[in-house]
Order: structure tokens, then sequence, then C-alpha cells
């Protein structure tokens, strides 16, 4: 098949991230076309594994463009959040009340999100589903991008964005750095059913190996992320589905009882990196081909999306005004607003992680006191509630 096609926006990953930055460009009067190896996933009765604790500011995006609804069904609320080290008597307990909210926020599943947000660019007509294809060549000159296609296709654009996730062919292809270090862990993840009710509540201890939490799925059920260094991972995979649901009781503290497997388990490498430079001249990078964080905060979709609804404005923005929306100096504004933000989560999560993952008396002392502290300070607790739920 031979082809040429044009576009004035040409995003490469229909992820998350991409199909969302997608669904905000509906409107903006230019050609896009999202280009995707694979492809979603099919939703089924049974939930995925793979899920996502959606904050506020991600809800508002999927609001704002109409997906929202084709995912409320699956959505699992979570209202309070608790939070606990193993190894002492720390706890911190948010409530989506003490800020004047209903839910503090969604656990969601991966395929549920990109299935709906797909089924929204179906609806629009300046949006391209170009899926399934593979990327032969990219080559980047001045302002516009060419892509051949390994079926013959050659797309070109005026903006390229790499949405294609934390080993982007997009980045690759521009010469822009990226560096992923790897964390020595990876993070199990499986669907349980608990002897107590999850009862909407988003649970999370840490324990000397790495933070674990249970997630509240919409059917009763709780999702597990549990991360742990690599070598214990492998003998947890080993063991029969009895012996590992007496490990996750263990390791949880017995806090919602008897631990039965409702799926299969399986494994994801744990690492974080961060481009310095997130735009060239035509070219832009969102989500996780931009940074990768830890996920025990749940935020790295969360970021993505953010990013998404800043360049998204950005372009409508400049190119409203008549302005050359993809050149560098106008894509710059998006590099600003967003870097710092989630340089700051990147550091944060490493932050975290380094101080829970210990085994050190003293270090287990000050953090314990520290949540305690931070539990009684409500003020602080705000800002806490208020950063992880995207509202600054
Ligand atoms: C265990 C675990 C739990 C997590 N939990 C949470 C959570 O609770 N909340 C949260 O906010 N984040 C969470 N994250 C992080 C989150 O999963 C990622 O940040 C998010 O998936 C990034 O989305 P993305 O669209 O940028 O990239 P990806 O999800 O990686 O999507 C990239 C897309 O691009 C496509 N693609 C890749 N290369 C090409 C190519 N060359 N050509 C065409 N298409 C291509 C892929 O097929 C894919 O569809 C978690 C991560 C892990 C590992």
């Amino acid at each position: 098949m031979s082809e040429h096609a044009c576009y004035d926006i040409l995003i490469v990953g229909g992820g998350m991230v991409g199909l969302t930055l997608a669904n905000l460009l509906r409107d903006s009067g230019l050609q896009i076309g999202v280009l995707e190896k694979f492809g979603p996933k099919a939703v089924t009765d049974e939930i995925d594994i793979r899920v996502s604790a959606i904050n506020r500011a991600s809800l508002n995006i999927f609001k704002s463009i109409g997906a929202w609804q084709q995912m409320a069904a699956r959505a699992g609320v979570y209202h309070e959040m608790h939070v606990w080290d193993t190894t002492g008597a720390g706890m911190i307990h948010f409530d989506a009340a003490e800020v004047g909210l209903d839910a503090l926020g969604y656990i969601i599943e991966n395929t549920v999100i990109q299935q709906a947000l797909q089924h929204c660019t179906e609806q629009a007509e300046n949006i391209d589903w170009i899926c399934p294809a593979t990327i032969k060549s990219i080559q980047l000159e001045g302002e516009s991008g060419q892509l051949h296609l390994d079926d013959g296709r050659i797309l070109q654009c005026s903006l390229l964005v790499g949405a294609d996730g934390s080993r982007s062919q997009v980045r690759a292809a521009a010469k822009i750095e990226f560096e992923r270090i790897s964390y020595g862990q990876r993070a199990i993840v499986c669907t349980v059913e608990t002897g107590q009710p999850h009862a909407a509540t988003a649970w999370q201890c840490f324990t000397p190996e790495g933070p674990l939490a249970f997630l509240p799925l919409v059917n009763g059920q709780s999702s597990i992320v549990w991360s742990l260094e690599e070598s214990r991972v492998d003998a947890m995979l080993a063991l029969d589905d009895e012996a590992f649901c007496r490990e996750l009781e263990q390791a949880f503290d017995y806090q919602l009882g008897s631990v039965k497997l409702a799926s299969v388990r399986a494994a994801f490498p744990l690492g974080h990196g961060h481009v310095d430079q997130y735009v060239q001249n035509g070219l832009a990078l969102v989500g996780d081909a931009a940074h990768n964080i830890h996920p025990l905060a749940g935020q790295g979709a969360n970021l993505g999306f953010l990013d998404a609804a800043c360049l998204a404005e950005v372009i409508v923005q400049s190119h409203k005004a008549n302005r050359q929306w993809s050149a560098l100096h106008s894509l710059r504004k998006y590099e600003r607003a967003r870097k710092g933000e989630n340089h700051l989560m990147e550091s944060a999560m490493t932050g975290f992680k380094l101080l829970f993952s210990n085994n050190d008396p003293l270090l287990s002392t000050v953090r314990n006191a520290g949540l305690v502290l931070v539990d009684q300070a409500p003020l602080i607790k705000q800002q806490f509630m208020h950063h992880a739920l995207g509202a600054d």
C-alpha cells in the first residue's frame, strides 16, 4: 500500500495520554492523526489487572471531553485514603470531606479509559485513528515531520507529538536524551477479593520491602500494586495462589482480612527519568515519553493528562491568535508550565521510596513521627490533598 496523508498534528501513541490530547484538540480546527501500534484491549466483564487512580484534575478533563460518561459505570470511587508504616505506629488518614469534596478519586481500568477516549475521537471529523501501524522511519526537518510506515504509507505533519510511552520512538528520533533509572524493583499487580469490604478507601502501607496498595474497584474487589525488590518478585510469582495470598495478607497487616486471588498476576519494572527538553521546532513530548515516576502515589498518568491539557491549550491559543503554533517559541510555553511540576513529583516519589523502603530504626522512628504529625496538622494535610488531587 502506498498512500500519502498530511496532518497539522500527528500524535504517535494512542494510549491514555495521546488519546486525551487528541480529544482536547477536537474543536481546534486542526487536522489530527493518532498513530497507534496495537490499540486498546477489549473491555470484558472481568476487571482488567491494569488500573489507574484518577484524580480530580483528570476527572475534570474527562468530563470536559465527554469521556467520563463512558467510564463512570466501571469507576471505583474512593472517599478516603489510609496510609501507614508497617514498622511503627505512624499513619495518616485523608478524607474527601476535609476538603469539601465528595470523592478523592476513582480507580479505573486502563482499557476502559482508553476505549472511552477512543470512542470520543471516533465522533470527531478532524481526527483519524491510524491503527495498527508500525513506523519504519521518522524524519524531522525544521517545523515538519515525515513518517514512513512499514506498509508504505507516508504521513506528514506540522507538529509531531510523542505520546508513545517510556520507550518513545519519537523521542529517540528527535535525539532527546532520556535516562530511565531503575529502582531495582518491579510492581506485582493483580485483583483480589478481601474478607472485609474495601469501604471505598484507597489503602496503602509502606513495608521495608516497598509500598503495597489495595485500591477499591467498582465491583467490590481490590486491585493490588505491590512494589518489591527484583529478587523477591520472582519468588512471589513462583508461589501458588494460596501461598501468595498468605504473603499478601501478612504484608498488608490483615487490614481487610483474608485475601483470595481473582486474576492472574503480572509484574512491571519500576524506574524513573525525565527529559530535559519537552519541545523542539515542530515536536513535543507528553506523558511517559517525557517523564517516568514511581507508581506509589498513582500520579504518572495524571501528570500526563495535565501535560495533554496544557499542550492543547497552548496550541489552540496560538492557533487562534494566528501565531506559529508549532514553532519552538510557541511550544516553549508548554514546557515551562509542565517541566517544574513533573520534576517535583518525580523527586518527591523517589524521596518517598528511599525514605520508606528502609529498615534503619532511626529513620523508622522519624518517619512514623512525621506521619503522626502530618495527620494531626489539618493545614499541611489539606496541602497534600490539593497537590495529589491536581487542584494546584
Ligand atoms: C504498576 C503501575 C501502576 C500505575 N498506577 C498508576 C495510577 O494509579 N495512576 C496514575 O496516574 N498512573 C499510574 N501508573 C503510571 C501510568 O500507567 C503511566 O504514567 C501511563 O500509562 C502513561 O500513559 P502514556 O499514554 O503516556 O503512555 P503509555 O501508557 O505507555 O502508552 C503509550 C502508547 O503508545 C503506543 N506506542 C508506543 N510506541 C509506539 C510506536 N512506535 N508507534 C505507535 N504507537 C506506539 C503504545 O502501544 C501505547 O498505546 C502506573 C504505572 C505502573 C507501572
